[in-house]
């Protein structure tokens, strides 16, 4: 379907860019890897699309002493090529395929909030803060408490997402993604992506975010709880995962039902936490 009409505008400042935003029905424009299909299937009909490639502020990342900055604008490919943790790494690299990852951004996957997205649960992993910038300034608000529902978040009409603030990995620690595709769409029947820092052969900060199973990304708070302080043994894992959806409404579709949607939820952050073990211990 072709499109509603709709006016565009491409801003070169967030402060312009922010104005824009503040008319009615207008929407943030990045990669298009979401909002264009929502726009064809005239699911989205904004009057005005404000496109923000061209604010340079947007763009790039730094690092502080114990902070890295990710710019929104960075994409899906540039993360998979040189983001400072493999979970980022690997949740970038098993996002759609090379035409999505070359246009997509980590801004427009956090603040799309697809429930099945693949970078909201490594960020969740990370424990990261999204950087937002609006008419009263700027704020910041961690992950999990960002992503509010499906394709709802925190931020609102006349705010950009700037960036994201994640730590900076220290020694002993190791991180992984894992995804199980869904075969017809290759989005995620199940993802988890999962963080974890030992000290002296003993679990001292762990995170696990989870994607595809419940109506949102998530951080699976409960199952962390019960990792830190062990030495993050099979048996200690696997009591753990007990918790892994604890609260969860796991989704149940044509593709897969909830039994086998949990029962691959907890393989993925088994081997996503086998494997963040085996980097922490290098
Ligand atoms: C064929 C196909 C396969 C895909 N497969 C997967 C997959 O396997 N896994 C997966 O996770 N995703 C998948 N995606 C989605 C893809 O990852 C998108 O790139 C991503 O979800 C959105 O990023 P974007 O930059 O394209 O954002 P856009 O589509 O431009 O925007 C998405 C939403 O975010 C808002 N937005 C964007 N940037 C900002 C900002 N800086 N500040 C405020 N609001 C902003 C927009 O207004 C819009 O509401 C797929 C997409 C396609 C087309």
């Amino acid at each position: 379907m072709i499109p509603a009409a709709f006016r565009y505008e491409r801003p070169v400042t967030i402060h312009e860019a922010i104005e824009l935003l503040g008319q009615p029905e207008a929407k943030a424009l990045a990669g298009g890897q979401s909002l264009l299909p929502l726009l064809r299937l005239r699911m989205a009909e904004p009057e005005l699309l404000v496109d923000l490639q061209d604010i340079p502020e947007l763009r790039g990342m730094r690092h502080d002493l114990d902070q890295i900055w990710v710019g929104a604008f960075v994409r899906h490919v540039e993360l998979a090529e040189s983001a400072p943790w493999r979970v980022l790494r690997e949740a970038a690299e098993a996002t759609g395929d090379r035409q999505v990852r070359r246009l997509g951004t980590i801004g427009g996957a956090t603040a799309h909030a697809d429930p099945a997205g693949d970078l909201p649960a490594a960020l969740l992993a990370l424990h990261a803060v999204v950087e937002a910038v609006g008419p009263a300034g700027r704020r910041e608000i961690p992950i999990d408490r960002f992503i509010l529902g499906p394709l709802t978040t925190e931020l609102a009409p006349d705010e950009v997402l700037t960036g994201l603030r994640l730590p900076q990995p220290k020694s002993g620690t190791g991180s992984s993604y894992r995804k199980l595709r869904q075969k017809a769409s290759g989005f995620a029947l199940a993802g988890v992506g999962a963080m974890v820092r030992i000290e002296a052969g003993r679990c001292v900060e762990v995170g696990i975010g989870v994607t595809g199973v419940g109506l949102q990304p998530y951080a699976a708070e409960a199952a962390e709880g019960r990792l830190v302080g062990t030495p993050l043994g099979d048996a200690d894992v696997e009591a753990a995962l007990e918790a892994l959806l604890e609260g969860v409404d796991v989704q149940e579709d044509a593709y897969a039902s909830a039994d086998y949607r949990a029962k691959m939820c907890r393989l993925c952050a088994t081997q996503a936490l086998e494997s963040a073990r085996a980097e922490a211990l290098g």
